[in-house]
């Protein structure tokens, strides 16, 4: 049994197929990266997979449970996390402030009162170590409306970490960032997924930092999963190769 496991999922926008037919299995693998064109559906995919759009048919199954059509705050419940988008954060307060809330929310799944001094030591413990795991350890009473773009994105993986996911999902974390900032966010990721154990299914645009991070690589193309394989496989699949030339 796979971890994650769609079967024939599939979400219609009227006559748009923008998800057809997709058998997704996420497995032993850390990074498990969605690659493909423009518009291939990859975004729909995590829309569908994280709750915030109902699929119009198929199923999710995560840990053998159907998850189908369930609201994110479940999903997130059952063990999967995505990065929060910057309208997520509370700008004006702290990154400690925001990593803070997002720990207590996690109490609060679990039912604790998160007041009580134990569950508050709990709480600023595992801020001080979201804190250096997302390297922003210097910036902790800096104002999140004030942080780089590539402070914030950082940011909204630790959020996406501190309910303790077991599946995270990234959509496109380098967006805007120049190569450096890209490289940089990137190697965070890795020692992420290898040090907390977690697997992460991986969108991301820039196929030279999909070749050197992923594990595993599924192409998608209007819709369908057109390959999937090893780095190197995909690299080789002439599929995938007249799929990006024909756009
Ligand atoms: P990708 O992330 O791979 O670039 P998307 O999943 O964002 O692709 O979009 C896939 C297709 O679905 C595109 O043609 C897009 O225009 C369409 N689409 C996405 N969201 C909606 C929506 N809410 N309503 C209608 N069409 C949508
Ligand atoms: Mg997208």
């Amino acid at each position: 049994m796979s971890m994650l496991e769609t079967t024939n999922l599939h979400k219609r926008f009227g006559e748009l197929q923008a998800v057809d037919d997709v058998n997704l299995s996420i497995d032993r693998e850390g990074i498990h990266s969605i690659i493909g064109p423009n518009g291939a559906g990859k975004s729909t995919l995590f829309h569908l997979l994280t709750g915030y759009l109902n699929p119009t048919g198929g199923e999710i199954r995560y840990k053998d449970e159907d998850i189908a059509g369930l609201p994110p705050r479940k999903i997130v419940q059952k063990g999967i996390s995505r990065s929060f988008q910057i309208a997520d954060l509370f700008e004006g307060l702290t990154v400690k402030e925001n990593l803070q809330i997002a720990t207590q929310a996690l109490d609060e799944k679990r039912n604790s009162l998160w007041v009580d001094s134990e569950s508050l030591t709990t709480t600023l413990e595992k801020t001080e170590q979201l804190l250096e795991d997302i390297e922003l350890v210097d910036l902790a009473d800096v104002r999140a409306d004030a942080l780089s773009h590539g402070d914030q994105r950082k940011l909204e993986i630790g959020l996406a970490l501190a309910v303790e996911p077991d599946l995270i999902l990234l959509d496109e974390p380098t967006a805007g960032m120049g190569k450096q900032e890209s490289v940089q966010m990137v190697r965070l990721i890795r020692r992420l997924v290898d040090e907390r154990d977690i697997k992460l299914i991986l969108i991301e645009h820039d196929i030279g930092i999909v070749m050197r991070i992923s594990d595993r690589i599924s192409v998608l193309n209007r819709g369908q999963i057109i390959a999937e394989g090893s780095p190197e496989e995909i690299q080789q699949n002439e599929r995938v190769q007249e799929a990006y030339i024909g756009t």
